[in-house]
């Protein structure tokens, strides 16, 4: 079984434990709803045909249209989207959107394709699931390599097998020029600086003059740093592939964020105190600190070096099950993925309203939803780990028990079980 169908389980089975259910719901929340594969031919710049696969998994449906993205990469799998999909159902329930779960994923490498080829992959696989999509039905986004341009060609090729009915809720993270929002490409990162303030109020107050570390600089950790240095937090270090820099005193963020816009790498960067390698940067004594680039990088081989008392998942998955037990034992919190990165499908949501209005919302007034939205849920998760377990589990468990018993309630008053 793949990792990420085994962690998605392994968490669904904590959750049903930790809310004194057994294997009646567990075996009912397990399996998607429907999985579908479909086979993609592409024809190449050179004449050739090939055959590429997609799936689109559907978990569970019971607040309302599956949600979720759809990824490109070579190395996905149905089981990986069929624990994505799974994920997404909590991730939206957390998030208490009227929105189910769904996962997307063709197993491609975008970066060996000319973008004629991309566009003709793009348009032939929403067509193949086309049956199953809709507005009310089933709503992907982007996810990994895929991004507003994917979009826009998925809403139109829908557009043309529904006899030219421009349904714009049929996918979100659309351009602004086709009824997307601008504040959707700085919406993840700033709902995990947006946690991280928060839980930093939560627990000493302010977050005024706290010390972070940011561990990956695309477009999470970029708007993460952004925000977090507006609201008063001092960056002491980031990284990227190329490395990391530190400074004591501060970064300035808005230089780091035009050398990596100029010259692609942080490391770049002029006058910083030291270089760190990204393995030193997690060690480093701060108060905060945001992976936000890979999984696995807070494990068993390192938890025992980290000092900071907050953590903030800006990347999926970044503190292996071993060293979240360890470090949440003593007292470290760590903010969930979940709850970190749930940012994305907020603003997907209030595009989605946006465009069944016909295109209503100003950008300022999405920024505000967004940033009143993401409080509401961080707030919520945060009693219910409080008055739930007094803060004895880790916060996920409690992230993952909320949102289970949410899709069990909707479950239940729909008769369904
Ligand atoms: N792919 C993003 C996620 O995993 C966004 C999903 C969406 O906006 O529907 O949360």
């Amino acid at each position: 079984m793949s990792k990420a169908l085994q962690q998605a389980e392994f968490f669904l089975k904590k959750a049903i434990d930790f809310l004194g259910l057994g294997e009646q719901e567990y075996h009912l929340l397990r399996q998607p709803d429907r999985v579908i594969e479909v086979k993609i031919p592409v024809r190449m710049r050179d004449g050739s045909i090939r055959v590429f696969t997609g799936w689109r998994s559907q978990h569970n449906n019971a607040l309302g249209p599956y949600k979720g993205g759809i990824r490109y990469h070579p190395d996905v799998t149905k089981e990986e989207v069929i624990a994505l999909s799974m994920i997404m159902t909590w991730k939206n329930s957390l998030a208490d959107l009227p929105y189910g779960g769904g996962k997307g994923g063709v197993r491609v490498n975008p970066k060996e394709l000319a973008p004629e080829e991309l566009e003709q992959l793009s348009r032939n696989f929403f067509r193949a699931i086309a049956r199953v999509v809709g507005p009310d039905f089933d709503i992907p986004a982007p996810d990994v390599y895929t991004n507003p341009q994917t979009m826009a060609w998925y809403f139109d090729e829908y557009s043309k097998v529904n006899q030219g009915e421009q349904l714009f809720g049929v996918v979100t993270g659309k351009p602004k020029r086709l009824g997307g929002l601008e504040t959707r490409i700085i919406s993840t990162g700033y709902g995990t600086a947006l946690s991280a303030k928060l839980a930093a109020e939560k627990l000493w107050g302010s977050l005024e003059g706290k010390t972070v570390a940011i561990q990956g600089f695309g477009n999470v950790g970029q708007y993460a740093a952004k925000y977090l240095v507006e609201w008063g937090a001092r960056i002491v270090a980031l990284s990227d592939s190329s490395g990391g820099i530190y400074d004591s005193r501060g970064l300035d963020v808005a230089k780091a964020l035009e050398v990596k816009r100029e010259k692609r790498k942080v490391t770049l960067y002029e006058g910083a105190e030291r270089m760190v390698s990204n393995e030193e940067l997690l060690e480093l004594d701060v108060d905060i600190l945001v992976p936000s680039a890979i999984e696995d990088v807070i494990n068993e081989g390192n938890m025992k070096n980290i000092k900071a008392k907050l953590i903030v998942e800006g990347a999926n998955g970044p503190v292996t099950n071993a060293a979240e037990e360890y470090l949440s034992g003593r007292g470290v919190v760590i903010v969930p993925d979940m709850l970190a990165n749930a940012g994305g499908v907020i603003t997907s949501h209030i595009e989605w309203v946006n465009n069944r209005m016909g295109g209503w919302i100003k950008e300022e007034e999405a920024l505000q939803r967004l940033t009143e939205k993401m409080t509401s849920v961080f707030n919520n998760t945060w009693e219910f780990w409080e008055k739930e377990s007094q803060r004895k589990v880790p916060m996920r468990i409690a992230a993952y028990a909320l949102a289970v018993k949410r899709v069990l309630d909707a479950m239940r008053l729909r008769g369904w079980i």
